[in-house]
């Protein structure tokens, strides 16, 4: 089995979705001062590589925590939308919608196939 790994750095003012809170990482404890290195994070819990629970949209749907660990591996299709605005690319449902001349697909989409969505932001 091929594992990808897809996450992206999380940088001080990387892209945020709209509306969402900024990035910032810093130094809160140094090897220097406080004799260990620890990192200070503010950011929101979709920023960078990040999964969607179901309760992202839904509170009565699962929570991250409680999607099994099977769900997240095996065959992708990744969604570009990239060239797609925040807003459209949310309120899109149907893949065909938000599909870019450089969107790999499957044939056609299935239920048990991960969608990976590459945005902008
Ligand atoms: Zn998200």
């Amino acid at each position: 089995m091929t594992i990808v790994d897809l996450s992206v750095p999380i940088t001080t003012g990387m892209p945020v979705y709209p509306g969402d809170p900024e990035v910032a990482v810093g130094p809160a404890l140094t090897v220097e001062r406080d004799g260990v290195n620890v990192l200070a994070l503010h950011l929101g819990s979709h920023s960078g590589t990040h999964v969607d629970a179901p309760k992202h949209i839904d509170d009565a749907l699962p929570a991250l925590d409680e999607v099994p660990l099977e769900r997240f591996c095996g065959p992708a299709a990744v969604v570009d939308v990239r060239s797609v605005g925040a807003n459209a690319a949310r309120q899109s449902t149907s893949p065909p919608e938000a599909k870019p001349s450089n969107t790999r697909w499957c044939s056609e989409p299935k239920t048990d196939v991960c969608r990976l969505t590459r945005a902008a932001w």
